[in-house]
């Protein structure tokens, strides 16, 4: 693909989106390259970036597949100045003189927005961040292979992509090759068909860090497997790191030989766990101060990032999306986001699989929990051991639905509003220094989000 081409394709998609959408984020696309079937394009932000892959990465993979262009995926971002990565290709023909001193041709290939710096730290990644900071200083190999690996969306390619731009910036000396497994076996069926498995050999043994993210997509691929094998034992012999990443750990993946699967297990073996709240609400904070810092005027109200960390699904991807949607909900209204509009424009995101939880089961599992009965909830007894659990019922009603204070106040025997928030406020205060209540709360949050 060419500029040239690239143009083309950009009238081709101009019929398909109509005028608007083609001006607000096609037109400032420009054409960056392609490889490996994937077509990269700079967007002047990463935001806008961000929304055209979501949105529109369909239709322009079609225009450009009727061009000729062979892209099975895109990325679009705002490129990172000065950093660009060196991906290694295997297209070039090695004479053994060269192949000595095989140097790697740049191709990029990394998204921007994959470095440390934008990486939350929480409990159920801490291990993982550590272990990839550790690779990323590029100094002498303590784990080799590190074998990274978790659910969806947990943050596997972030971690590794963070690696190699680190590298880049700290060891530029150094050649770093990030692929996924499914690029590798593309390539070396390339190799195969073009009788070029010497420089592909050549070219992979070169490098001094290879990453290879997903894994578990060469389970049942027998030759592809033997390959990676011996790229494998050759950069581990010779004392270069390799970092691996996929959906299960190495004991799990089937269809892989026994050999293999040993091997890895003998390797630096880490997962990453599901985000628990504290890291979802991180992650949710430091979106919202990235989107705020793009458009000040965007505000959610109070609650709401609290809110969507405690009731959208583990996957980070999802997370992100959720808040994605708000702002561009924002963009059309223009006004604060309230907890109860985040309901109606995130009901198919709101966890546990669109069951909505009711205030009546928080006020049931709260008095399972404090033995008490459904009729104190409403009722106006003052006694601490009645009220407090109201006031947890409460919180976590807030905390768990989108009800406003009001509606909150009705089911609890037509309560103010002012006696919800002074609710929340106070129980939010005492989990701060009262370490049983915390652990009340967060007991009966997960008996009600489970
Ligand atoms: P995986 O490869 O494990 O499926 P990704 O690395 O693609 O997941 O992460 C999915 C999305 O969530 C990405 O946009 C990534 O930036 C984001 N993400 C994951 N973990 C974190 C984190 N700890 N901090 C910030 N963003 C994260
Ligand atoms: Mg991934």
């Amino acid at each position: 693909m060419t500029i040239e081409t690239w143009d083309a394709v950009k009238g081709e998609i101009e019929k398909s989106v109509g005028a608007n959408n083609f001006a607000a984020w096609i037109k400032p696309l420009e054409f960056q390259s392609c490889d490996d079937r994937t077509l990269a394009l700079n967007s002047p932000t990463d935001f806008i970036g961000r929304w055209v892959v979501q949105h529109f990465a369909d239709v322009i993979l079609r225009h450009a597949g009727e061009a000729g262009v062979d892209a099975t995926r895109l990325i679009c971002s705002a490129q990172m100045p000065g950093t660009k990565p060196r991906i290694l290709t295997g297209d070039t023909d090695l004479s053994p003189a060269q192949k000595a001193r095989a140097k790697p041709r740049p191709v990029d290939g990394l998204d921007p927005r994959f470095t440390f710096e934008t990486f939350v730290v929480g409990k159920s990644n801490e291990l993982a961040h550590a272990a990839a900071k550790r690779v990323a200083t590029g100094a002498a190999v303590t784990f080799n292979p590190l074998f990274l690996h978790g659910g969806v969306g947990l943050g596997k390619t972030h971690l590794m992509q963070a690696i190699a731009w680190e590298l880049r910036q700290r060891r530029p000396d150094c050649s770093v090759l990030f692929l996924s497994a499914e690029q590798f076996m593309y390539r070396f069926v390339q190799a195969l068909r073009d009788h070029n498995t010497m420089s592909f050999k050549a070219m992979f043994r070169s490098v001094d860090v290879l990453l290879v993210d997903d894994m578990q997509f060469i389970a049942g691929k027998d030759s592809t497997q033997e390959e990676f094998f011996h790229t494998y034992n050759a950069l581990v012999d010779n004392g270069k790191q390799v970092v691996l990443s996929a959906d299960r750990s190495p004991a799990e993946i089937s269809d892989v030989s026994e050999r293999i699967t040993s091997r890895l297990q003998s390797s630096l073996v880490i997962d990453l766990h599901p985000a628990d709240y504290e890291l979802r609400l991180g992650i949710m904070q430091h979106r919202y101060a990235q989107y705020r810092d793009m458009q000040p005027d965007f505000v959610l109200a109070e609650g709401v990032l609290e809110f969507l960390a405690a009731r959208v699904s583990q996957s980070i991807r999802v997370l992100e999306g959720a808040i994605t949607r708000l702002f561009h909900y924002w963009e059309l209204i223009r006004r604060p986001i309230h907890t109860e509009q985040v309901g109606e424009v995130l009901t198919d995101l709101l966890r546990a699989s669109g069951r909505k939880l009711t205030i009546d089961e928080i006020m049931k599992k709260t008095c399972e929990h404090y033995n008490l009965r459904m009729s104190d909830m409403t009722s106006a007894r003052r006694t601490r051991s009645v009220a407090r659990p109201r006031q947890m019922a409460m919180y976590l009603a807030k905390k768990l639905t989108p009800r406003s204070y009001p509606e909150i106040g009705r089911k609890f025997g037509g309560k103010d509003h002012t006696t919800v928030l002074y609710a929340v406020r106070k129980i939010e205060e005492l989990m701060r220094t009262d370490s049983q209540l915390a652990e009340d709360a967060q007991l009966l949050q997960r008996k009600l989000e489970g």
